[in-house]
């Protein structure tokens, strides 16, 4: 019989495991296995709120996916997936075609803009290298104009929707750059203004109280300006308009509103929910036993009844079950079911600040800052060993 072919969409976190787990345990001639990517190299999602205020550079938020995987074991193609066709076992890519006995789709999520006008013309969001480059240049753009255009004040007001995770983490480290942006282009730092827009009665919904009111207290002392409990409704090409009828004008609309699954499923005619799929506890999409799919675009259920978040840290724990599975199934073995383990969660509140809770424990200040790099690290060394840690890791 011929060799069983896996295909794995997606080199990120997810993907990623998956493949690497992949190259460790199959036999030799036991399966060919072919990870697809857009670009040529795996980045960091978790640190791109850092690039995308200009507190740090690309080159420590990317590796190059050939350092990451041994190209004797896997065929890296670097294509952009365009369809999954499922009764075909076939994946349509820009410049070819890919036949599978196996797929795994590891392709991340996308901006959710629940149909709010305009945010999807005119908000930048923070998903990939490409788009956290723009956001990087529109700020600084947005400086010199202000500088050239009779000092008009949209230009130095920035908003962000959304004061989720993703928000929080990139209105402290865009509050950490405004100092430096206004001694360049001449600017007075009391004329900028950050304002951080969030629906829900609270920043941070669901995390731990004490620390959200922490983490607010740390921005605002930076200079960021709360809207809670109130929603952005729409969005213009110079601002927002906010539920209350408020408007803000800015140059600058960055959203961090939530997530999706990646379109590309929806359109593949699996049932989905905002783009993920229920799969079944192997992590395998129901009718489908020989579909995987992890990471965020996957919805699993805890305990508690309630959907995992989506986050870096179960996708390369579904990328690791997925990698057991798929040698279970080629070997005729029994898979086994996803569980996940929790390690915590750790945000940045820029340089020298943080919130983290681990366990029952709750961390802040220093403490949770140093969390944060070692979580960091701990994934460079988990894919790429003490030689990825020495080169992409943050010591300081
Ligand atoms: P991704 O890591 O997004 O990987 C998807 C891959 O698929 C990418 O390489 C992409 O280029 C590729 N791809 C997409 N479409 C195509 C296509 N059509 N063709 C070919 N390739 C394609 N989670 C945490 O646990 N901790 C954190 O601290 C944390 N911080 C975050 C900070 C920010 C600013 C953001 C935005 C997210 C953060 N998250 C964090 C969430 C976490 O990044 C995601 O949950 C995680 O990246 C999901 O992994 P994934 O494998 O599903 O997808
Ligand atoms: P999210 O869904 O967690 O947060 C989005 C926020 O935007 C919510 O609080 C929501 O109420 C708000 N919102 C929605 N519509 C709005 C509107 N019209 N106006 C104003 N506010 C609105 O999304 P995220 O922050 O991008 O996070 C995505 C996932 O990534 C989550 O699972 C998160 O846990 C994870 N993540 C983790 C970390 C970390 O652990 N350090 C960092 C970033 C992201």
């Amino acid at each position: 019989s011929s060799i069983p072919k896996i295909v794995i969409l997606g080199a990120g976190y997810g993907g990623i495991l998956t493949a690497q787990r992949l190259q460790k345990a199959l036999n030799y001639n036991e399966a060919d296995v072919t990870l697809v990517n857009r670009h040529e190299y795996h980045y960091f999602t978790t640190h791109l709120h850092m690039p995308a205020a200009g507190t740090d550079s690309i080159e420590h938020t990317r590796v190059s996916i050939s350092k990451l995987i041994d190209e004797f074991k896997i065929d890296l193609v670097k294509s952009s997936v365009q369809e999954i066709r499922t009764q075909q076992k076939k994946v349509i890519l820009e410049d070819g075609t890919l036949s599978y006995d196996y797929l795994v789709i590891a392709l991340g999520g996308e901006p959710e803009t629940f149909g709010i006008p305009g945010l999807d013309k005119y908000a930048l969001t923070i998903r990939s290298i490409n788009s956290v480059r723009l956001i990087r240049e529109h700020i600084e753009y947005q400086f010199a104009k202000y500088k050239n255009e009779n000092n008009a004040q949209e230009h130095i007001n920035f908003v962000v929707g959304g004061a989720g995770f993703s928000g929080i983490e990139f209105v402290a480290e865009l509050a950490d750059r405004i100092p430096a942006l206004c001694k360049e282009y001449d600017v007075d730092p009391s004329m900028v203004n950050i304002y951080n827009v969030e629906a829900a009665p609270t920043a941070l919904p669901g995390f731990a109280p004490e620390l959200v009111e922490h983490a607010m207290t740390v921005l605002t002392k930076k200079g960021v300006t709360f809207k809670i409990g109130v929603a952005i409704k729409e969005c213009l090409p110079n601002g927002v308009i906010l539920a209350t009828g408020e408007e803000i004008k800015a140059s600058t609309i960055v959203w961090t509103g939530g997530i999706r699954g990646n379109r590309l499923i929806e359109a593949a005619g699996f049932e989905a929910m905002r783009g993920r799929v229920k799969v079944d506890e192997y992590l395998r999409v129901p009718g489908h036993e020989n579909i995987f799919i992890i990471g965020d675009g996957s919805l699993m259920i805890n305990p508690e009844g309630r959907p995992y978040p989506p986050t870096a840290q179960i996708a390369m724990q579904q990328g690791e079950c997925c990698a057991f599975n798929l040698v279970a199934a080629i070997r005729s073995q029994q898979p086994k079911k996803f569980a996940f383990s929790n390690k915590g969660t750790v945000a940045s509140l820029g340089k020298g600040q943080g919130i983290a809770v681990v366990g029952d424990k709750k961390y802040r200040g220093w403490t949770a800052a140093q969390l944060k790099k070692v979580v960091d690290m701990r994934y460079l060394f988990i894919i790429g060993g003490i030689p990825l840690v020495l080169k992409k890791g943050r010591f300081f």
